[in-house]
């Protein structure tokens, strides 16, 4: 049985009416705070009779405290942010970390509250203050403040409850806002992650403990022109992986090596898979993480074949570069100041191993003639044929180059003087020989011993040198 409104105190009834009020607007508020405050503060005036209602919050640091709403009555205007410093109020701030509901019925008086006695109670006629905590994940993060404009006025134990309760109704939106805020975060990450997994160049698949598809990317099912029916949760991961081998060069090592990773749930690994159709594919793996537990493993596929094409282009150039700086462009035998380097290298060797090494150098007789005679042109032919000679006849250790004009250098490693001769003179005889196309021509050939005749490049060079002189002297066509 209901009891009769009359018998009720105005005063619960008031209370009553405005959080009756509230409570039927409440969902409005449950993705609005700055709503629910304005409505609490509204609520806890008409529910008090009080002419002002404020929500404060603790700053980061607790040194302050921050209004995020006030409302007063006349003129009903809603305010905000100002602030109160801690070390001002000492008194104050203790009593509010303290729990209790403040009931200051004589605000001047109170010794929580005389502090803003001067400055705060006194210009704004406040005669009496009630103030209830605000918690949050366990401790104080604000205070509920209902002033009244007037004389002392008391606040009974069912005002104290009521202005509890508005104070956690602040909690429970602050809460609601954390929750909106979190959510939004992740919302937020979601939508990059999922705009970084279509946007990259690589085919990702992810799958579960047991191989199942988990995620794909629209890049995966482009590099492998995989069929629906292979992807998804349904998916089977056994008929997939030979799906994928199918298409490699070595079906049996690709499937080995997915197992061989996949029964690891901790391994990371990247290689290198061969296609058929003579792609390159990069393939990485890496175990996907929860809470300190393998979950499951994501595979990204990248298509290197491009680059690794370039790569191969690129150290094919580089090494013909490096072949034409050594290189004479005529007759493509080695230049002058590669076999500078081969004779200092041979002079190292030599010192080491201790056994002899020749130098010679060949010059072709009355040359001048040769061009005089036929041109130009069929001077170059001759030196390319003797080049072609050289190259022929020399052995694969040995090395020959154009030292400058017609003459030529030979270095023999690891043979003696007497040696050379004998070699060099079949040669000379051979380049002596009667060509198709071309003037007959021959050869003078001067032979230095390394370390005989010297040990350092100038002097073994002008050695050979000056037994090339000789050989012209003797009648050319011969070897000294
Ligand atoms: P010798 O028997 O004394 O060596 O007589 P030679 O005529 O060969 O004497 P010399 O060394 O004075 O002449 C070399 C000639 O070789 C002079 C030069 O015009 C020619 N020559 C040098 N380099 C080249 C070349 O790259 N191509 C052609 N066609 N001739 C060259
Ligand atoms: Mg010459
Ligand atoms: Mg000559």
């Amino acid at each position: 049985m209901a009891s009769p409104p009359l018998s009720l105190p105005s005063r619960v009834q008031r209370q009553q009416a405005a959080l009756l009020a509230i409570g039927a607007g409440w969902r409005h508020y449950e993705s609005d705070l700055d709503g629910a405050l304005r409505a609490i503060t509204e609520t806890a005036v008409a529910a008090m009779d009080v002419d002002r209602a404020s929500v404060w919050l603790f700053d980061e640091a607790r040194t302050k405290i921050v209004c995020e709403d006030l409302f007063e009555r006349t003129p009903g205007r809603h305010s905000r942010g100002i602030e109160l410093e801690a070390t001002q109020y000492p008194r104050y701030f203790e009593a509010v970390g303290s729990e209790e509901v403040i009931a200051a019925s004589d605000a001047h008086g109170d010794r929580r509250t005389s502090e803003f006695s001067q400055g705060y109670l006194t210009p704004l006629g406040i005669g009496a203050m009630l103030d209830a905590p605000i918690r949050s994940g366990g401790r104080v993060v604000g205070v509920l403040c209902h002033e009244h404009v007037g004389a002392e006025r008391e606040f009974f134990i069912d005002e104290q409850n009521t202005a509890n309760y508005l104070a956690s109704l602040v909690s429970l939106s602050l809460e609601l806002r954390r929750r909106l805020q979190s959510e939004q975060q992740l919302a937020e990450s979601l939508s990059l992650l999922r705009a970084a997994f279509d946007a990259t160049g690589e085919g990702i698949l992810a799958v579960d403990r047991s191989g199942h598809a988990i995620a794909h990317n629209q890049r995966f099912v482009e590099i492998w022109e995989v069929p629906k029916e292979l992807l998804g949760p349904a998916g089977d991961g056994g008929a997939r992986l030979v799906y994928l081998a199918e298409q490699t060069l070595h079906p049996d090592a690709f499937v080995a090596r997915a197992r061989e990773v996949f029964a690891d749930p901790e391994e990371e690994t990247t290689d290198l898979i061969e296609l058929r159709d003579g792609r390159s594919i990069e393939r990485t793996s890496r175990p996907q993480w929860l809470a300190g537990e393998v979950i499951g493993r994501v595979w990204s596929y990248r298509d290197v074949t491009h680059s690794r094409r370039v790569e191969a282009a690129l150290r094919a150039s580089e090494e013909r570069l490096r072949e034409l700086a050594i290189r004479d462009a005529l007759t493509g035998l080695y230049n002058r100041r590669h076999l500078h380097e081969r004779i200092s290298e041979e002079i190292a060797r030599a010192a080491r191993s201790g056994r002899a090494f020749t130098l010679a150098m060949l010059d072709i007789d009355h040359f001048k003639r040769v061009n005089d005679e036929h041109g130009h042109q069929t001077g170059d032919d001759v030196l390319r044929a003797l080049a072609e000679d050289l190259s022929a006849r020399v052995r694969k250790t040995d090395c020959a180059g154009r030292w400058g004009g017609e003459e030529f250098l030979l270095i023999l490693p690891e043979t003696p003087r007497s040696a050379a001769l004998k070699l060099l003179d079949e040669l000379r005889e051979h380049v002596g020989r009667a060509r198709d196309g071309l003037p007959r021509f021959t050869v003078s050939v001067g032979v230095a011993e390394h370390p005989a005749d010297a040990t350092e490049l100038l002097p073994l060079v002008a050695s050979a040198d000056t037994r090339l002189y000789e050989a012209k002297r003797a009648g050319r066509n011969c070897v000294r």
